[in-house]
């Protein structure tokens, strides 16, 4: 087979034919959602897919599972741009021995998690295929006047992180190499949460950019720093582990601080904020949902040749986080 690129690669080869940034596209491909000025009324629209094999297993998710995380990672990307979900449409790929019960049991599952954010399924398409996916598309409004992109950091913000990391990584990893996995993780890999009261009070609070954490710490802050211009430093001893990470990571003979910034799935929300209202708006934003929050690094100018996200340990010594992170086509 030739090789193929990476998933980022692809999508940036992709962009001659999407509209940017420009008249009634207030934000356009290359944030986690686009936002849309319809007659004054700004509308934001995401879409995620979640395919079985990739995102879950049968056998380890269930149907409901399923629908939940297929509406939870839609919600999490709204709540990344400061935003709140009003509906979404749902693509069913649906193979053969998918029977109709099982069909249902998906439903319910997004059912659960659009009762949980306050959004309705209004509709949308169902097609046989090899593999069970579901495409899930949402639409909502901002909770702020602007909504909050991947491009606004500057140097000199603080670096906000809502929600624990690692956890989702391990579970993983765990049942692949056969070891107990704790439950806690497990329970966040197959039904994520996606933060968008916390989204909320950190655009409400003057966030200069934002992403959420599906594809692990190091890649999504390396999205904010190339879409702004800017490096990153961040303090090892500063991320909000998941908790039990640290025995997880010694059952699999892996490094605490890799899962937790080369994992994914964490659906954490990172921001940059200005540095002086940064203790306060991470609390406000960790309260807002009862998950922890924690600042962790700062924003500062861009040099060339160096990587542009920094991880720096305890010891003095620095790594390289942007190079860690998950990538499907790499990991497929
Ligand atoms: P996220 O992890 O936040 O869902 P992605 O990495 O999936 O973001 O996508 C990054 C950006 O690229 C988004 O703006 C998304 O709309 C766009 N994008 C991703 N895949 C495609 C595609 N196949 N066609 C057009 N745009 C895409
Ligand atoms: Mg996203």
């Amino acid at each position: 087979m030739p090789d193929q690129p990476s998933e980022f690669d692809l999508i940036a080869q992709l962009a001659p034919f999407l509209a940017g940034t420009h008249g009634d596209v207030a934000v356009g491909h290359g944030d986690d959602a686009a936002v849309l000025d319809l007659d004054g009324r700004l509308v934001v629209v995401a879409v995620d897919v979640v395919v079985e094999g990739v995102h879950f297993t049968r056998g380890v998710s269930t149907a409901g599972d399923v629908g939940w995380k297929a509406v939870a990672v839609n919600v999490s990307d709204l709540a990344a741009m400061g935003a709140r979900p009003d509906a979404a449409v749902v693509g069913l790929c649906r193979p053969g021995d998918v029977d109709v019960a099982e069909v249902e049991r998906l439903y319910a599952g997004m059912s659960e998690a659009c009762t949980r954010w306050g959004l309705r399924l209004v509709g949308g398409d169902t097609v046989r295929a090899d593999a069970l996916a579901l495409s899930v598309t949402v639409f909502g409004r901002l909770a702020a006047k602007r909504p909050v992109t991947r491009s606004g950091a500057r140097p000199g913000d603080a670096l906000v992180v809502v929600g624990s990391l690692g956890g989702p990584a391990a579970a993983v990893a765990g049942l692949a190499a056969g070891v107990t996995v704790d439950p806690r993780h497990l329970a966040a890999h197959r039904r994520p949460r996606a933060l968008v009261e916390a989204g909320c009070v950190l655009a409400q609070g003057g966030a200069s950019a934002m992403i959420d954490v599906s594809d692990g710490l190091g890649a999504d802050l390396g999205h904010i720093c190339a879409a702004s211009g800017v490096r990153a430093r961040v303090r090892a001893d500063a991320l909000p582990l998941d908790e039990g990470l640290r025995d997880a990571a010694a059952a699999l003979g892996a490094d605490p601080l890799d899962l937790a910034c080369g994992g994914g799935e964490d659906f954490a929300l990172l921001a940059t904020v200005p540095e002086q209202d940064a203790p306060r708006l991470a609390a406000a934003a960790g309260a807002a949902e009862g998950v922890a929050a924690a600042v962790i690094g700062e924003v500062v100018a861009a040099v060339a040749d160096e990587p542009v996200a920094e991880l720096l340990h305890a010891d003095g010594t620095t790594a390289d986080l942007s190079a860690l992170g998950y990538d499907h086509y790499a990991a497929g």
